[in-house]
């Protein structure tokens, strides 16, 4: 990948902000070149900018070089960054599956980035070709999302390695709910695609949503514009420290994910019992697509119970739909109650 061509001039030649903690790496016993406070260790200290300690813990983890793997303040920024990267605003434009995760056209829109939208088939499938038909000489990223929010199906993964292939410019991978879901992470398949960005982050199975740490993992010289032009210390030192306790939990985490997962059948199987359930989608995700018979009207009356679900009734097919996080066996158990005692028409 020509990686020159597809990055904005004004970002390719950009210097960098250079900070004291950039310009002296290293030990020392005498810190006087950043204007902190010499008390209150160790919060006093501008924290590393390129997190090295957090990303060699989640390089082992996940099999990926650390020189691989991008930190942002949730999934938002790096997805924010790949339009500021590569997207001239009023000139570019990206291409993405719709209905999907709504970050992607908020940050279009803030960046003035035409999004061009290619409706899922009513499996809420990718169709590989249709995706590559809106693709113009102006298009400089495709926003897939598997699993996908918000209907929960992984996306077919041929057709996934044909847009990888056939598309010379970015094609990211959002994997936010990849540790709900039986296929295999597209992390294996990074060193195949240069032109590859997997997104993954804390806030879902990691339980993490609160401290807003999410990752981006790409070819070397993508992180490597990333590191440039996000804020110096983007990733505070009470969130790298809390990565680091996290990630020492990671059976823990193995744990709840299985939990959830036996909570998603019966749920499932919970619901699809119900006369005002028309259909439960299948859902490789943290959470469940129901289509029922009056999906606001549902909707309104679970706020009234006080269970609040996502209304997904004016999402591209997913008219009459809610979207229904996994809770805990009790939280499950009282929506399905509350719903049990709704009167069909
Ligand atoms: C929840 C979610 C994220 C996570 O975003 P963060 O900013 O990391 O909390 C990313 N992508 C999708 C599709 C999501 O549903």
């Amino acid at each position: 990948m020509d990686l020159k061509t597809w990055v904005r001039p004004n970002i390719w030649s950009l210097k960098p902000y250079s900070s004291a903690r950039s310009e002296f790496k290293g030990e020392a016993s005498v810190f006087l070149d950043a204007n902190e406070n010499p008390y209150n260790a160790p919060y006093n200290r501008y924290p590393d900018p390129l997190q090295w300690a957090v990303k060699k813990r989640i390089a082992a983890f996940k099999g990926v070089p650390a020189e691989q793997i991008f930190l942002g303040v949730g999934s938002d920024e790096p997805i924010d960054l790949i339009y500021r990267v590569f997207c001239e605003p009023a000139v570019d434009n990206v291409v993405a599956i719709d209905p999907s995760y709504g970050m992607y056209q908020v940050c279009a829109d803030i960046n003035n980035v035409a999004y061009k939208k290619v409706q899922l088939d009513s499996e809420f499938q990718v169709d590989a070709a249709a995706v590559l038909n809106a693709v113009d000489e102006r298009t400089k990223a495709i926003f897939l999302c598997s699993p996908n929010n918000p209907t929960g199906n992984s996306l077919d993964r041929a057709a996934v390695e044909k847009i990888l292939n056939t598309f010379a410019g970015i094609v990211v991978v959002d994997e936010a709910y990849i540790d709900f879901s039986t296929q295999p992470s597209f992390l294996k398949s990074l060193h195949r695609f240069p032109n590859l960005i997997v997104l993954q982050t804390f806030s879902k199975a990691w339980g993490s949503a609160g401290v807003r740490l999410g990752m981006a993992f790409a070819d070397s010289q993508i992180i490597e514009i990333f590191n440039k032009v996000k804020y110096p210390y983007n990733i505070n030192r009470l969130t790298q420290e809390y990565a680091l306790s996290m990630l020492e939990k990671a059976d823990q985490v193995k744990a709840w994910v299985a939990l959830l997962l036996q909570e998603r059948s019966l749920l499932a199987a919970a619901l699809e019992r119900l006369p005002v359930v028309k259909k439960v989608y299948p859902s490789d995700a943290n959470f469940l697509l129901v289509r029922v018979e009056d999906a606001s009207g549902t909707y309104r009356y679970l706020v009234e119970k006080g269970i609040i679900v996502r209304n997904r009734d004016n999402i591209t097919l997913c008219m009459g739909c809610l979207r229904i996080t996994i809770g805990t066996p009790e939280e499950n158990r009282q929506l399905v109650e509350a719903m049990k005692n709704l009167k069909t028409k």
